[in-house]
């Protein structure tokens, strides 16, 4: 064996071997899917393809035939009929299983605040597939449970910091969707508490008045930030790509600038999820502020084998001690095993790359390696051995 294939060879193993930390998932789908459902979990629209065309044409599609369909026992590139009916014949547990094990994630981070029927709680998926798992609760949800409670506008904000401080007891870090909800570029400041026992009493009359209990307001939800903030716990923040209930130009994680700002010395260290097709942007965030971190899970699966192309622009800037790696699977436990697939493909691509130039030496290589998989992410969220639940 020639030098550079031996040290090919280290390297793909260095990565195959590495731990990896998912710090940015949800969980999986305890129900069998038909072949339409499942075609409609294998998207971020939420609209139905056009008449004629399937879901699996696309870099996310193509993907799941070729590394996804021998766990069920297919040939690389079975057809998307094919696929969908060995997945029924085999069942959600088995299909589950195999794909959350198969990922070769070591600690799991599981964001609950987006449930749906069916859907595995941290504690269901270390009981299915035996991986440790940790929880990230998401502020929003907490001030909605909330306000489906009898609370008075006077008390809201006093009752949702203690509520948040009961989840957060349990939790390694906080969520939030306010791009979702109103946007990256909502006001940075803190609101006084007159603002925020105003706008509570708004929210709960409306909600009172029949409207569901969605939190939508500005005010509150900066409020859920800074209180989210004061805790210290990691803060993550979706950025970018995401389903049509946003606004992607109002996702762009540069309109957090001024937050950013506002936040530093805090102790809340704030990690841009997602950030695809803003990567560039979000590396050069943290690149600048010394408590911001990105990822690019979701579109370290959406985009299939381009995932390299992905992550390699990440590194342009991004310093490699603020890179986590995410998978942001949700439903589908294809999404969990291909995110960490795609994950490993892309750094020994980079890294086989890098050395066999002569840019990076093998031991960089390797340091940079256990960073992203593993070393940052239990760095920032204080993992050490024994957190988290393991069924
Ligand atoms: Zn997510």
């Amino acid at each position: 064996m020639s030098t550079d294939a031996a040290e090919r060879d280290e390297l793909a193993d260095l990565v195959a071997s590495t731990p990896l930390t998912d710090h940015h998932v949800h969980g999986a789908i305890a129900a069998d899917l038909s072949p339409s459902a499942f075609e409609a979990a294998l998207t971020e629209s939420d609209r139905p393809a056009p008449s004629g065309l399937s879901t699996f044409d696309s870099s996310l599609g193509f993907a799941v035939r070729r590394w996804c369909a021998p766990l069920l026992d297919l040939d690389p590139h079975a057809s998307g009929p094919e696929y969908t009916a060995r997945r029924l014949e085999l069942g959600h547990e088995t299909v589950n299983r195999r794909f959350l094990a198969g990922s070769g994630v070591t600690h799991y981070l599981v964001e609950t605040g987006h449930h749906t029927d069916h859907l595995l709680d941290p504690g269901g998926l270390s009981r299915l597939c035996g991986i440790r798992t940790s929880e990230v609760v998401r502020l929003e949800s907490v001030a909605e449970e909330l306000a489906a409670s009898d609370v008075a506008a006077s008390n809201f904000a006093r009752l949702f910091d203690e509520a948040l401080a009961a989840r957060a007891a349990s939790a390694v870090g906080l969520k939030t969707i306010v791009a979702y909800r109103a946007g990256l570029d909502v006001d940075p400041t803190r609101p006084s508490p007159a603002q925020v026992t105003a706008a509570a009493g708004s929210w709960l009359r409306e909600i009172r008045a029949g409207a569901p209990a969605r939190l939508t307001d500005p005010v509150l939800l900066r409020h859920l930030i800074w209180a989210g903030v004061d805790t210290g716990l990691p803060l993550q923040i979706h950025t970018g790509i995401g389903d049509p209930d946003l606004r992607l130009h109002r996702a762009n994680p540069l309109l957090l600038t001024e937050f950013i700002e506002a936040s530093e010395g805090s102790g809340a260290p704030l990690l841009l999820l997602h950030c695809y097709p803003y990567h560039r942007q979000a590396a050069y965030l943290s690149h600048a502020y010394p408590h911001v971190y990105v990822d690019v899970g979701l579109a370290v699966t959406f985009t299939g084998a381009a995932a390299t192309t992905v992550v390699a622009e990440l590194l342009e800037l991004a310093p490699f001690g603020k890179v986590l790696y995410s998978s942001d699977a949700w439903g589908l436990s294809e999404l969990h095993f291909l995110g960490s697939v795609q994950w490993r493909s892309a750094l020994r691509s980079i890294i086989t790359t890098r050395v066999t130039a002569g840019d990076w030496s093998l031991d960089d290589a390797t340091r940079l390696v256990r960073m992203v998989s593993e070393e940052n992410a239990a760095r920032v969220y204080r993992l050490g051995g024994t957190e988290g639940s393991l069924s």
